[in-house]
Parts: structure tokens; sequence; C-alpha cells
């Protein structure tokens, strides 16, 4: 750990929803870790799902603490979608800053309502939007694709201005990005929060996504400090296991079932925090599955039911019959039913494959872990990062899903079973292509562990923030 004199004091203001909320949390225990001090503001329902890992942290001698503010946001819960309204927390926010006036806030996105009450009260505000460079790069340059021109949803456009010869349709992309006139009063905040930022806090690594990365410094005037993968900041087993939600299966039942496999020859499946599946989209999963006849984990998470249905996660008969028996009896197939320790299995010898939703931080734990992916992009920013894995890294294979989805509402894009079958076996399977990715994959890993040790890249730009904020204290000082 770094010792800093004096010390810049750093909140983190954290979205709830699971993909926003815990790459923040890693990322106040980083800055932690280079002796800033490091406060988390939290609700009283969010506060208990990372209290345990900051309270090592703190006996481990780190500076990080948790603010719990004295208001709730309603049904806030880690699987809530992006337009969770947060304002409850204003007036609270507004009193802890007043009273404590930290060097700097660092706010998510989707707290759309922040960029006054911080602004006015002349604190610099750093933005986290919870997505890597080069999505960013796509979705800014989005605005300059003559869209009138494009005939069809389906028809491929080339996305302009950027260092690869990417081509994207219009049924990709959320109806805002393909209609900018039609921009809803939610998306309008998160612009407006972006505009009087003091920079942005992106969790990528250098090394990743160079091209992008110089694109984002150079056009921001280095106010983007790109400072990841902050997962990394995980490096027991029980920060590992104990993140966001308490998971389903234990540390070691869920080791124990890995090592029974052979190296490098266990699929694992996950759609992340927020996506709900319908059943039919399950059976579908489940039939590809035990078609490709690969070891697999899977994660089932959130359900779409329809609203006549009145079912929790796990009570419904989705699955085909007999599937969870067979798979418990031939040892093929692990189904987590709610949250599984997803750093802990990554990570894991015996995983070959991660098929995923292609969620950011999804898409940064797997090529950190040096594991090729089937991407299966549902909505968010997850089509850029589908192409960033295939097109760009070239460690992944398209499940073929086409379809942009807003996350709460019917499904559209059904993917067949022949389908799911096919990408897990051209992932999983020997050949000179699936060798080539593995290749490609595991050279990355080395990468992402160097970025954020002294001397790497991830490393200077966590300093060079805290420092940025210690001129700064020092220049209003005198
Ligand atoms: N996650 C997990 N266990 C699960 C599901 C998700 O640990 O069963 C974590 C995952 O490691 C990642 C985050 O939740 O850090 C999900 O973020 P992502 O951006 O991939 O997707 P989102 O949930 O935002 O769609």
């Amino acid at each position: 750990m770094k010792t800093l004199t004096p010390s810049v004091e750093m909140f983190f203001f954290p979205y709830v929803g699971g993909g926003h909320q815990i790459p923040m949390i890693d990322a106040a225990r980083v800055f932690a870790s280079h002796g800033a001090s490091s406060t988390i503001l939290a609700t009283p329902s969010t506060t208990p799902l990372f209290q345990k890992s900051i309270t090592r942290d703190q006996k481990s001698g780190l500076p990080i603490s948790i603010h719990t503010l004295s208001a709730d946001v309603p049904e806030s819960d880690i699987s809530v979608g992006p337009f969770l309204d947060t304002s409850a927390l204003l007036e609270p926010l507004r009193q802890l800053l007043l009273q404590r006036r930290p060097h700097c806030i660092v706010v998510d996105m989707f707290h759309r309502w922040a960029g006054d009450v911080v602004y006015e009260l002349g604190i610099p505000r750093i933005l986290f939007n919870g997505i890597g460079c080069f999505a960013l790069c796509v979705q800014k340059n989005l605005s300059h694709v003559a869209f009138e021109s494009v005939s069809s949803d389906s028809e491929p456009f080339l996305v302009p201005n950027i260092p690869d010869r990417i081509e994207m349709t219009m049924s990709q992309l959320p109806p805002f990005l393909r209609n900018p006139s039609e921009i809803p009063e939610r998306v309008k905040g998160m612009k407006q929060l972006e505009e009087k930022s003091f920079g942005t806090l992106i969790n990528s690594f250098y090394e990743l996504e160079p091209a992008y990365a110089d694109l984002i410094k150079s056009k921001w005037g280095n106010k983007a400090w790109i400072v990841g993968p902050v997962s990394f900041c995980n490096r027991t087993k029980e920060d590992k296991t104990e993140r966001g939600k308490p998971p389903t299966i234990d540390e070691q039942n869920c080791l124990n079932w890995l090592n029974s496999k052979k190296p490098s020859s266990v699929l694992y499946a996950s759609f992340g925090s927020l996506a709900r599946l319908p059943p039919e989209q399950l059976k579908e999963i489940a039939y590809g599955l035990e078609a490709s006849d690969q070891s697999f984990i899977w994660v089932v998470g959130n359900i779409l039911h329809h609203p006549s249905e009145n079912k929790e996660n796990g009570s419904g008969n989705w699955l085909p019959e007999g599937f969870e028996q067979r798979m418990k009896e031939t040892g093929k197939g692990l189904v987590l039913r709610g949250w599984a320790p997803q750093l802990l299995i990554l990570e894991h010898a015996a995983i070959r494959g991660f098929m995923t939703h292609c969620g950011w931080n999804s898409t940064l734990e797997g090529v950190s872990a040096g594991v090729p992916m089937i991407t299966w992009p549902l909505t968010a920013e997850q089509f850029s990062n589908e192409k960033l894995i295939t097109e760009v890294l070239k460690t992944g294979v398209q499940v073929g899903n086409k379809e942009w989805w807003p996350w709460n509402a019917e499904w559209k894009g059904l993917v067949g079973r022949e389908k799911v079958e096919l990408a897990v076996r051209k992932l999983m399977m020997e050949s000179v292509e699936a060798e080539e990715m593995r290749r490609r994959a595991k050279n990355i890993t080395g990468k992402a562990a160097r970025a954020v040790e002294e001397g790497g890249t991830s490393y200077a730009d966590v300093e060079a923030l805290i420092q940025e904020l210690q001129a700064r204290t020092f220049a209003n000082q005198g």
C-alpha cells in the first residue's frame, strides 16, 4: 500500500444494480489500496452486500469505510434495471457533502439527478459509466451515422471514425441511438452528468484496447483514468466468493465440483445480474447444452415470467423433463439457480469457455481470466462488447442474437437450441480456430495482471488521479 501525505478523501457513490454497483465497490477498494481515504456511499439495503469485504480491508489496514445514507431507494435490489429513481438520496447526500467536503466524488451515471447538487457545492465529480473504451468510442461515433440512409433494421452500416472496420445493424442499438430526436429525459440526465464532470473513471486497461484508450484520452484531454480490471482487487477466496449477492452454492462445493473436472473442460454460462430470460429461452439453452455433450456450470438468474404467472426463481417447471436429474447423475452439468461466485469460477483451471451476455464486467472478467467466450448480447452496450470480443480481440464466437432487448419487455430474439449447441461445440471442441482463440485469450491475462501492478498502466492512472486531486487541493489552499 502506498502512503500519501496528505491523503485525499474520495467518495464513491455506486448505483444499486449489480453491473454498476460491484465495479464501483471494487474501484473504491483499489483507490484505498493506493492510500486514498475512500468512502463508499451506500443505503440501508445495499450496505450488507459488501460490508464483509470492506471490514476485511479495514482489518488489513486500508483507509476505507462505508457511509450509509439515511434514506433508501424503494424496491432497490442488485437486479434492478438502469432506470430506478434514486433521487430519494439527494438530501442525505447534500448534507453529507456539506459536512465532509471530500476532494472528489465518483458518481454512477444512473444517479441522473446528482450532477447539480455536487456541482453547486464545487466538489469535483468524476463520472463512472461502467463501460469500456471501445464501447464508448462506438457510442460517441454513432451520432455521425446517417441512419436515414440505412434501409432496414438488419442492414449493416459502418461505425465511423474508429480504428477498426466494425459493422453494426440498427436492431443491435437502443431506440434512442437509432433516433437521436427521441432521446428520453432520463438519458438526457445522464448526458448532463457527463458534461460538467471533472473526468471519467473507466474500468478497463490500456493494453486491452489501446487504440480506443488513446482515442478516449486524446478526446477528453487526459480526463479519463483507466484503472482496471478493478475486480483484481479481490485477492482472497472470500472476496471472490462474497461479491454481489450471497452465492447459491458455497465456495467449497463449487471448488469440489470444478476440481473433479479435467483441466480446460468446463463451460461457464451466465447472463449477469439483470437479465430476465423467459422459460422458453431457458429451455432452448438446456437442450443446446445437453446436446453439445460438454460439461458446464449454468447460472440461471432472474426469470421473465408472463404477468399471469406468479413464480419465484426456481419454482417454475421450465427445464426439459428430467434435465437436472440427468445432469446430476452424469456429473455433466451444475445448474445454479440464483447467484454464482463468478470470479472464483472463471479463474479455475477447469474452465475452458464462458457463455456471456457481454455485460462489461463479465466481458472484462472473462478476458482478464484468459477465457474465450460465446457472446450472447442482450441490451445496453452489449452488442458493442460482442464486437470487441469477436472482431477486435478475436477471442470468441457469436451465438447469433441480433435483437437489442429493452431489458424488462417481451423477449423478441429467441435463440434456438441448434445455435446454442453449435456455438458451444465451436468454442469447446478441439480445432485450429478454437486453439487460436484460446491462445489469444491466454495472452490477455498476463497483460491484465501487469496493468494493475506497480509500473502498470492502470496502477499509474490511479496514482495520476490521486496526485491530480492532491495538487488541486494545494492550489486551492494556496
Ligand atoms: N455476477 C456474479 N455472479 C452472478 C452474476 C453476476 O458474481 O451470478 C457479477 C459478475 O461477476 C459481474 C456483475 O455481477 O461483476 C455483472 O455485471 P455485468 O456488467 O457483466 O452485467 P449486468 O449484470 O450489468 O448485466
